[in-house]
């Protein structure tokens, strides 16, 4: 893909947190990579170019230490927004993680509709906003991401007309008939509408946006965009990627495998594995149930595979997440206790995270990948193992609610409710023929390969770009993802944890 970024341009990136966490321990103040998605996928672009990063630094700090914060954060060209903890209670573990995860994930029921959540939510909005536009020249590309400031757009359009703004949503977007329970829909929607691009991973997550834009937003149609006050707004879908040749070289890199190795020696048997946060919509349950009926229905695997199950802590002071934790700790204590032998454990289960090469060793010797969320965005799991698995030795059960099953379509497809038909793909899975985890393998990893997170960011880029070329005249931004990382260009990301700024 041929570089036309130009040096002129920046791209101010917007995301509820910033891709560091602050951690403030006994007087010293340390940034750490922040685990999720989101920073993963984002880094992979941003690190490249001279852009800046807008988002709350993942801790409360203290009036005295803010100026402090902000020294350290900007030579990384990263601008904190600061919060109290009862905004992070209220707008973040309130409004974004209690009302709008759930309901988006179709889990309406643990919804919980406090106005007081709303009107954190709305004024921590403003205060992203307020601090974009501290730095925004109508010569940017802003670019908010997701669910915790779909507000953001239509305030930045009010402030100023003539900014150029793109909005990209990471989790499913609801069809009307559950977007209807949210009694701030409205308001969401034509926040939403101040955009002059809107991305989704899916084009089911576009229909519904364009219906519910055009039924509550009062949005018009045209032949390929919606208009809104004789304004074009496009809406297309934008499925999230990797940085593939990154897990690819990750995989082939020495330490990766000396750590491969040692876990091949160490658990004698097939394995299988999965990696999630702790989260409902992740299927985690289902799936443990799929391997216990796996283990129950077919004798002959007793002994001869291992489940390497890892869960990232996440969310834990929000209702349902610590149930959730009860009933996964009591169900992988159920089937080690049934099913194990002096030398076999059948889940090696682990609650924290672990760092890229480790999850790279993982990946790469997994016989079978396990994703199964029963909603999810896109997972970018899945797309990390098919980059990961160089020795092409794996199957990929996939299931038919992630975003990620429209590209992979030769992974094996399951509906992770039907614990039957999950147990048998599981056995299917483990005992598929060489030739054929290597036909599908290639051409997955052919797909991701080109699809890669920097097409995902030309694209969308592209867009916005081309819709918003009337109101300037401006060149197009272009992210090459054959190009070195400019050394000179900011966004030097802390790699592999943490460093420590003494204080
Ligand atoms: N991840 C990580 N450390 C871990 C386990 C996972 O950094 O110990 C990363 C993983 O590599 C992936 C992300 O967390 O990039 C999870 O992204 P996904 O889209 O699958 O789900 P999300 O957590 O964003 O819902």
């Amino acid at each position: 893909m041929k570089n036309t970024w130009d040096t002129e341009k920046r791209i101010i990136n917007v995301s509820n947190r910033l891709p560091v966490k602050i951690n403030v321990t006994e007087g010293n103040i340390s940034l750490q990579n922040s685990d999720g998605g989101l920073a993963t996928g984002l880094g992979s672009v941003f690190h490249k170019y001279k852009n800046i990063w807008i988002g709350w630094p993942g801790a409360e700090i203290d009036e005295l230490r803010k100026a402090e914060v902000e020294e350290l954060l900007k030579p990384d060209h990263l601008f904190p927004v600061f919060l109290s903890k009862k905004e992070i209670d209220n707008f973040y573990e309130g409004f974004s993680n209690e009302v709008i995860w759930p309901l988006f994930h179709y889990f309406t029921s643990y919804s919980v509709y406090d106005p007081e959540y709303w009107d954190a939510y709305v004024k921590v909005n403003q205060k992203f906003a307020d601090e974009i536009l501290l730095h925004a020249t109508e010569d940017d590309i802003i670019w908010v991401q997701d669910y915790q400031l779909m507000l953001v757009p239509q305030m930045l359009r009010q402030a100023n007309p003539k900014l150029r703004i793109g909005y990209f949503h990471h989790i499913p977007f609801p069809s009307s008939d559950v977007l209807k329970a949210l009694p701030w829909k409205e308001q969401i929607i034509n926040g939403l509408l101040g955009a002059d691009v809107i991305g989704f991973q899916t084009n089911n997550d576009v229909s519904h946006f364009r219906n519910a834009a055009i039924k509550i937003g009062g949005a018009s149609i045209g032949t390929d965009k919606l208009t809104v006050n004789d304004r074009p707004v496009q809406v297309s879908c934008f499925p999230i990627s990797i940085d593939y040749e990154k897990y690819k070289d990750l995989a082939n890199s020495p330490e990766t495998k000396r750590i491969a190795q040692k876990l091949q020696k160490q658990i004698d048997t097939k394995i299988m594995i999965s990696i999630d946060r702790l989260d409902y919509s992740k299927g985690i349950i289902q799936r443990l149930q799929a391997f216990e009926l796996f283990l129950k229905s077919y004798e002959e695997w007793r002994g001869k595979v291992t489940f390497i199950h890892l869960v990232v802590p996440s969310r834990e002071n929000v209702g349902g997440y610590k149930q959730l934790k009860q009933e996964m700790n009591r169900l992988i204590t159920d089937i080690n206790g049934k099913y194990g032998t002096f030398d076999w454990q059948p889940i090696r289960h682990f609650y924290r995270s672990f760092p890229p090469n480790m999850l790279s060793a993982m990946y790469s010797t997994a016989d079978l990948a396990v994703v199964t969320p029963i909603v999810d965005g896109m997972n970018l799991v899945s797309k990390e193992y098919i980059a990961s698995n160089i020795h092409l030795n794996g199957a990929l059960l996939l299931s038919d609610g992630a975003g990620a099953a429209n590209e992979l379509t030769e992974s094996i497809l399951v509906n992770p409710n039907d614990i039957t038909s999950f147990a048998e793909k599981i056995s299917y899975g483990l005992s598929m023929p060489t030739d054929q985890k290597q036909k599908a393998l290639r051409t997955m990893q052919k797909k991701v390969e080109r699809a890669n997170i920097f097409m995902w960011a030309n694209n969308f880029l592209d867009k916005l770009i081309n819709v918003t070329a009337k109101k300037t005249s401006t060149k197009l931004v272009k992210i090459d993802s054959t190009l070195p990382s400019r050394i000179d260009t900011q966004f030097t990301l802390p790699t592999n944890g943490a460093f420590v700024a003494g204080l």
